[in-house]
């Protein structure tokens, strides 16, 4: 078999990236492998309209049928089980070899676990999962939902809609305390708590049991909390296995440059898994819808010999009831000690500014998604802004774009 790109792992980087070699006229054949057995779907109506109905499609990433129209061959509920790289081939679960020219590895991640196995615990990844856990819900009155960050609170937010009483413990001393400013967080605390969820927050889960009854937790500032199901959002850990087996660079996860190159020339790395070049020379992954797409296109670009796609700031979003929430640049404990200046947005919602001086290296935006997208682009290109803009109560998107374009 003639050898071509290889992209292992069928998620939203995974999937990007074949499409855009078959598109760009990649000079050999593309063979995309995905664990599950569903081409690639987004991820975000998971833990939203698809816990809430669970009748509700999957959004595909494109056509089902688009895949076979580009050419692409799609190898689905099949695994690469190891890398050899002196052969420039994988090998696969059946034992057959594929030999790759370039390698991507699209490879994500999956959830931290608690140390408890449980029937009526879960987590939130994959349909797979989603489907387990709506079928739980629909038979459930209670809830405990274990984390604070996004995957928590955002199946805290559907689950409560649909009339469940749900508890959040969250080990930090906030909710969101990874990536959002204090007031955005708190913002999003007071709504949770207008629907009725507790939120214990500075809590740990020291031990959970399950009888007839349900689940047992026991916290660790003593209390005893039971609820019918209970389910574990409290981040998740790269899928670096079959790349550290092969001896490329791993730290955290897959250590690649600025195009998404490995170690190893012909293999590259990208979504969750890759560990780009982050600040202060760290490596860094970042586990967003968006980083997948622009890490896909890097790496694309580099095999094609295409120019890189524009630098864009970080950017990912969160709906939560009616709040539609989303962050741009340096909104997380990066941004600790800058200000945060919090303004109206002229369509009803709020805007919160980080600022570095009057540099913009952040923002959050509550239901301003107009108002965010000159932000993103103000913090992509780190536009200074005036005092005025700054201090005024009301977001001036009109003297916003007049700093883009100075
Ligand atoms: P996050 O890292 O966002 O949040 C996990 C939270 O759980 C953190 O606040 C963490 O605190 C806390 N935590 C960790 N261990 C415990 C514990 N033992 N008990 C209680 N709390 C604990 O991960 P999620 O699981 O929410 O999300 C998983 C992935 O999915 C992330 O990559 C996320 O970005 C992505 N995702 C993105 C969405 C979006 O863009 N809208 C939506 C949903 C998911 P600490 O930080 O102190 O460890």
């Amino acid at each position: 078999m003639t050898a071509g790109a290889v992209i292992i792992g069928a998620g939203q980087a995974g999937g990007r990236a074949a499409l855009m070699l078959a598109e760009g006229g990649y000079n050999g054949p593309v063979t995309l492998i995905g664990a599950e057995t569903l081409p690639p779907y987004e991820r975000p109506p998971l833990s939203k309209d698809m816990l809430n109905d669970p009748a509700t499609p999957p959004t595909w990433l494109a056509d089902p049928a688009q895949y076979q129209q580009a050419g692409i061959r799609l190898m689905l509920g099949r695994q690469a089980t190891a890398i050899d790289r002196r052969a420039a081939r994988i090998r696969l679960d059946d034992g057959t070899h594929l030999p790759y020219a370039h390698l991507v590895l699209a490879t994500g991640s999956r959830p931290r676990r608690l140390p408890f196995t449980l029937d009526r615990l879960h987590d939130l990844r994959t349909i797979d999962d989603v489907t387990a856990l709506s079928a739980r819900a629909a038979r459930a009155r209670s809830v405990l939902i274990v984390g604070g960050g996004v995957i928590g609170l955002e199946v805290a937010a559907t689950l409560a809609t649909k009339g469940l009483a749900v508890t959040v413990v969250e080990i930090g001393s906030r909710l969101l305390g990874r990536n959002f400013p204090a007031p955005v967080a708190a913002l999003i605390a007071a709504r949770h708590a207008a629907a009725g969820v507790a939120i214990r927050t500075a809590t740990r889960v020291r031990a959970m049991r399950e009888d007839t009854d349900g689940i047992h937790a026991t916290l660790s500032d003593g209390a005893i909390l039971s609820a019918d199901i209970a389910v574990a959002g409290i981040g998740v850990v790269p899928d670096s296995g079959l790349a550290q087996a092969a001896g490329l660079a791993v730290d955290d996860g897959i250590v690649v440059d600025d195009r998404m190159c490995s170690s190893d020339p012909a293999i590259f790395a990208i979504g969750d898994v890759a560990a780009q070049p982050g600040p202060a020379g760290r490596a860094m992954r970042c586990e967003t819808w968006q980083n997948a797409n622009v890490t896909a296109a890097h790496a694309v670009a580099a095999i094609l010999g295409t120019a890189p796609p524009q630098a864009e700031a970080p950017w990912f979003w969160t709906d939560q009831y009616d709040l539609n929430v989303q962050l741009a640049g340096q909104t997380g404990p990066e941004a600790d000690g800058a200000r945060i200046v919090e303004q109206r947005a002229l369509t009803g919602g709020r805007l919160f500014l980080v600022l570095d001086g009057n540099r913009l290296i952040g923002a959050a935006a509550v239901n301003a998604g107009r108002e965010m997208s000159i932000c993103r682009r103000l913090v992509t290109t780190g536009a200074v802004l005036p005092d005025a803009l700054i201090t005024a109560a009301a977001f001036d998107s009109r003297a916003a774009r007049a700093c883009l374009n100075p």
